[in-house]
């Protein structure tokens, strides 16, 4: 059963120290079949998620633009690059582009994406829940569980399918 919207970020606060510590040590041990796994958790999870009841990450948060992503979509609008990162992109204070504001621009009334096919790479793979080495993304994926109830639900799978010690 997927958390409710509004109660998953108080949950994601609750559980991030113990997520903390858990991923701290999967980090310094984590098993030899961990891919396989997540890719199974992430599958299981993802079969009986609805994203367009949820669409949280793209009202909430924004993916980064990188220069194939911005290359794509400016295509798409038939628009040269930098009109398009004029028109709908900032840089962040790590240095990549992101969203000029959030919930995405791009984000229809029925929560559809209206540039789906040509959408973010960070979209396609958000929240990165079936990408190898899971452990090495301890800290996104400690940020995506209070953003992300398909997340929070394989994180609590992980824990219970993946103990650590
Ligand atoms: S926040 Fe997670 S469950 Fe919701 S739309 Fe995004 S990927 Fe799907
Ligand atoms: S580009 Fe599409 S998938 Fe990505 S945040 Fe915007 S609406 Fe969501």
């Amino acid at each position: 059963m997927k958390p409710a919207l509004h109660e998953l970020a108080k949950l994601a606060k609750e559980r991030q120290s113990e997520n903390k510590k858990y991923f701290d040590k999967l980090k310094k041990h984590p098993p030899r079949d961990l891919d396989y796994q997540m890719q199974e958790l992430h599958e299981r999870e993802f079969k009986k998620t609805d994203c367009l009841q949820c669409a949280n990450c793209c009202k909430t948060t924004g993916p980064l633009f990188t220069s194939a992503d911005i290359e794509r979509i400016a295509k798409h609008f038939r628009q040269k690059p930098q009109q398009f990162i004029d028109h709908y992109l900032r840089i962040d204070e790590d240095n990549d582009y992101v969203l000029k504001s959030v919930p995405c621009t791009f984000l229809d009334a029925e929560n559809y994406c209206t540039i789906y096919e040509v959408r973010p790479k960070a979209c396609r793979e958000y929240p990165h829940t079936d990408r190898t080495k899971f452990y090495q993304i301890a800290s996104l994926t400690l940020q995506n569980v209070s953003i992300c109830p398909a997340a929070f639900n394989i994180v609590e799978e992980m824990k219970k399918r993946i103990p650590m010690k």
